[in-house]
């Protein structure tokens, strides 16, 4: 994990990078709005920590501009001043904390640790996992028990869906539309072939096998299949 800290004032400035080393965190410290600003743009930090009086550019512009060109690492400010128009002020501009100088290093080091866990689990899920069964949404790959599937881009669509429900029966009906973007018609049973051809790619070499059909319902992904 790698933290910014962008502080003019030597003792705090110091005194926060020494705890945070200790505490196994990656940390740089800069003394300027400037340097903390092209730090911030450049440095792919997890969480940056603003002093709000800084020379050059301020606390608050730093993460205007952050802000305006999309990073999202939160960001903890201190200050000195200990107002309630500038608190309010730094969460309007996107901020996700503030402390009050004088500050405990402990204090400081929980709200970090906080923020850190916050920003961890609102990250988009990138992989879906069932059993030994993995499917990757960024690079549209598949495997099971380590072994590439391939898989066509409906096939593809059609697992997401399955592994994104998993253990809940989906008819047809709901298949064909969130697949197909098609109304079921009971004339086609372009589900049924899609399934079958699925489930030959991802279960008829393995065990346990995880699709099952449900007989006048539809069909159900999950792991504990009895089947
Ligand atoms: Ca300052």
């Amino acid at each position: 994990m790698k933290i910014l800290i962008v502080e003019d004032e030597p003792k705090t400035g110091d005194y926060l990078r020494q705890g945070l080393s200790e505490a196994g965190f990656v940390v740089d410290l800069v003394r300027t709005g400037p340097d903390g600003l092209h730090l911030g743009q450049t440095g792919d930090y997890d969480l940056l920590i603003l002093d709000v009086m800084l020379p050059g550019l301020d606390g608050w512009q730093i993460l205007q501009s952050l802000r305006s060109e999309g990073k999202d690492m939160p960001v903890l400010f201190l200050t000195a001043r200990d107002q309630v128009e500038d608190r309010v002020r730094g969460l309007e501009l996107g901020a996700d904390d503030y402390l009050v100088k004088p500050f405990a290093f402990t204090e400081l080091l929980a709200r970090v640790r906080t923020l850190l866990r916050r920003s961890k689990s609102a990250q988009p899920q990138n992989t879906l996992q069932v059993a030994d069964l993995e499917l990757d949404l960024l690079r549209r790959r598949v495997s099971r028990a380590g072994r590439k599937i391939d898989l066509t881009a409906k096939e593809f669509a059609l697992l997401e869906l399955f592994m994104r429900r998993q253990g809940e029966v989906l008819p047809r009906a709901l298949i064909a539309s969130q697949v197909w973007d098609m109304n079921f018609d009971s004339d086609t049973n372009v589900v049924e072939v899609a399934v079958r051809r699925l489930r030959a790619k991802v279960d008829d070499a393995f065990e346990p096998k995880l699709i099952r059909t449900v007989r006048g319902m539809g069909y159900v992904l999950e792991a504990a299949s009895s089947a």
